[in-house]
């Protein structure tokens, strides 16, 4: 697959997919690292006197009424700050007038188009990647730069479809994280243990049978340790579980192919009848053991102070090993930087779904379609 590095840049136009897709909180922006992760590229790409045009997603948008909420103009603002650089912010991202204003900016602009899911409201022509919205933002550049990695499971106009009409690379982000996750992929150390936790069991659920042949340990926490418990007859109260019989049925036979892999705690926090966070000390021998972990999810309801401890134990536990050890998913790691442990593990992947999707397969979708 082709990189940043691999494709003569020198005063084209650059179109290029990052994912902003910001958390925000009573209308401002509450974490900045999506577009903190986007500026070396953006400017390597200014460093080779490109006209540059970015494409993200932001948010979900199913209503006419979402658009206000989710304008990426706030962002625009935001990493025209962060690049001390103008950000020209353009309100839409389709049609003739729109690509008139493109084609007037001249090199060495960085201009953002705005968020790629307003085109999901008739057709959903991002989401199911219609080729001729590809074909359109194909028309606007010479070369086309994939730097989202958090959205690159999905097979999108702006991900994939793309990539048909221009020649493609990969940037700077996206290569950190495949260099990066590499470890996880063809795994070169154990034992290898996962530590998987987090609200819904349903989401999980196909990858943690895709990364059940490939560990050694799974040790898990939240929901998920919630529906695997029901699906061995222990008792879980009211605590938040799938209500698929299928999936509680799946998750038993799971459990009795991979006994000795699949390992769950009966220890922990019970709370107005559920159970809300873990206590991880059982947990600790199978991490001592491990010379490569990888955690997502977490263990318990950390967002509340009552039941952070699970996870704020897990995370400063497995920093005292000298095991391999990377973070990933959007809770994850935004309890990790509540707790400034960024710099204390070997990686911390920026993305969530695709971070499991790529461990999982090994590769992700829209990857697929980047220049060979
Ligand atoms: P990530 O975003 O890192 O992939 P998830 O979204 O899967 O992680 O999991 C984090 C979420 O799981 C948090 O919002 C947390 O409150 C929730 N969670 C963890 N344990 C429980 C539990 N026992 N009951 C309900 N929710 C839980
Ligand atoms: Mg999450």
């Amino acid at each position: 697959m082709k990189n940043i590095k691999d494709i003569d840049l020198k005063n084209k136009r650059v179109i290029i997919r990052c994912d902003l897709n910001v958390p925000m909180s009573s209308g401002t922006i509450s974490d900045s690292n999506r577009i903190i992760k986007c500026l070396n590229t953006l400017k390597y790409l200014l460093s080779n006197n490109c006209k540059i045009i970015i494409l993200s997603h932001f948010g979900r948008i199913k209503h006419e009424e979402d658009k206000e909420k989710y304008s990426l103009k706030i962002v625009a603002k935001k990493l025209s700050e962060m690049m001390e650089y103008p950000v020209h912010f353009i309100n839409s991202c389709y049609g003739n007038k729109t690509k008139e204003i493109v084609d007037s900016y001249p090199l060495k602009s960085i201009i953002m188009l705005e968020n790629t899911r307003f085109m999901d409201l008739v057709d959903k022509q991002e989401s199911h990647n219609y080729s001729e919205l590809a074909k359109y933002w194909a028309s606007l550049a010479d070369i086309y730069i994939n730097d989202a990695f958090g959205s690159s499971h999905r097979e999108h106009a702006s991900t994939a479809g793309i990539c048909k009409y221009l020649p493609s690379a990969v940037g700077y982000l996206v290569k950190e994280e495949i260099e990066n996750l590499k470890p996880l992929i063809n795994i070169d150390k154990r034992p290898f243990t996962i530590f998987m936790g987090g609200a819904k069991v349903e989401d999980k659920l196909p990858i943690i049978k895709k990364l059940l042949p490939k560990c050694d340990y799974l040790l898990l926490g939240g929901g998920i340790l919630n529906s695997f418990l029901k699906a061995i007859n222990i008792e879980i109260y009211d605590s938040l579980v799938t209500e698929d019989p299928l999936i509680i049925r799946e998750l038993k036979e799971l459990y009795i192919s991979y006994e000795n892999k699949i390992i769950l705690t009966k220890n922990y926090i019970v709370d107005d009848n559920k159970i809300l966070d873990i206590n991880i000390e059982g947990y600790k021998k199978y991490l001592n053991e491990s010379n490569l972990i990888f955690i997502n999810g977490t263990p318990g309801v950390f967002e509340n102070d009552k039941f952070k401890k699970g996870t704020e134990d897990l995370l400063n536990y497995v920093k005292t090993l000298d095991a391999e050890v990377i973070v990933g998913g959007g809770d994850t790691v935004s309890a990790v930087k509540k707790m400034n442990l960024e710099n204390e593990y070997k990686f911390v992947s920026s993305g969530g779904g695709a971070t499991l999707e790529y461990i999982a397969d090994g590769t992700l979708k829209a990857l697929e379609w980047i220049d060979k």
